[in-house]
């Protein structure tokens, strides 16, 4: 496995495996402090695709000014070893000056889907990942990226710009990976503690009582957002930044999950640590997900 910060470095490489030795490129983008979520991406990408290139960068473009990214955490010693247990051949491992060098002026804005959920609560958000996103998939030029279905928004935000700006690249969406406790895994769950841990599992926990509502015949939005509502209310450590059900394809806000799937999403806090989960409702739910 070699480990590679510059970008000219990450570029000829990625040429050199695709033009001379014709062989596919997995790349899966992370921000580090890899977990299982991380890696279902990894193993998806090791059995599709010849070389799988993994990407470590905290991206300081998609972090508000009050958001957490000086204390988010980094240990590169440690994703580096868990990659290459999962034989990943390429880590690209940039500087911020690498990806933004003095002058940098160029920035993608996909409209309309990012301007609600995450989009609302953390304006400039997509912008910031819109724009390194694209910057990576340039650098590495693979033939699939994997993401998870835990950022669905994001997700959803990515697959919009690689159709509009013509980027030949299929982007794969694979499930959220949880604790046995149900609480989905991410990066930021190192900033709980034992209490605050235990209280996050109400997020899982509020989806699912909506989804059992939903599966013995509530489709009325409203109830099921109250549902989920008044499930996360009894955690007390626990506050509701939004809950919001959307087209799982289009996030139109919609009244009823009716033939369509549904996007049922939520952002919390507990205590100062913001966290988002989120489950797919609807006759469409198996396909979503998968690669349209
Ligand atoms: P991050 O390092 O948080 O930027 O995440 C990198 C990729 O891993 C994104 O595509 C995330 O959606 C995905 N990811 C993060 N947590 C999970 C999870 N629990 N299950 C599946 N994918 C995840």
């Amino acid at each position: 496995m070699e480990i590679i910060n510059r970008r000219k470095r990450m570029m000829s490489v990625a040429r050199r495996l695709r033009r001379e030795e014709n062989r596919s490129i997995g790349f899966v983008p992370t921000m580090g402090a890899l977990h299982q979520g991380h890696l279902s991406l990894i193993h998806e990408a090791r059995a599709l695709c010849d070389v799988v290139v993994v990407s470590v960068f905290v991206n300081p473009a998609q972090f508000g000014p009050s958001e957490d990214f000086n204390a988010y955490p980094r240990d590169l010693t440690r994703d580096s070893a868990l990659l290459a247990e999962y034989n990943v051949d390429y880590v690209f491992a940039p500087t911020v000056e690498e990806i933004y060098p003095p002058g940098f002026s160029t920035y993608v804005a996909v409209d309309v889907l990012t301007d609600k959920l995450e989009g609302s609560s953390r304006p400039g958000h997509f912008r910031g990942v819109a724009t390194v996103v694209a910057i990576l998939l340039n650098i590495v030029r693979p033939n699939f990226a994997f993401f998870g279905q835990k950022d669905a928004q994001q997700s959803i935000v990515i697959k919009r710009m690689v159709g509009d700006l013509g980027f030949d690249i299929e982007i794969v969406v694979l499930p959220i990976v949880r604790e046995e406790s149900g609480l989905a895994l991410s990066s930021r769950n190192a900033y709980l503690d034992e209490r605050e841990r235990q209280a996050a599992t109400v997020l899982n926990r509020a989806l699912m009582k909506a989804r059992a509502a939903y599966n013995e015949g509530e489709h009325n939005a409203s109830r099921l957002l109250e549902i989920v509502r008044s499930t996360v209310a009894k955690e007390p450590l626990a506050r509701i930044d939004y809950v919001a059900i959307n087209d799982a394809e289009t996030l139109a806000e919609i009244d009823r999950v009716d033939d369509r799937a549904a996007l049922l999403s939520l952002a919390v806090f507990i205590g100062k640590t913001r966290l988002i989960d989120n489950a797919v409702l609807g006759r469409a739910e198996k396909q979503v997900g998968a690669n349209a």
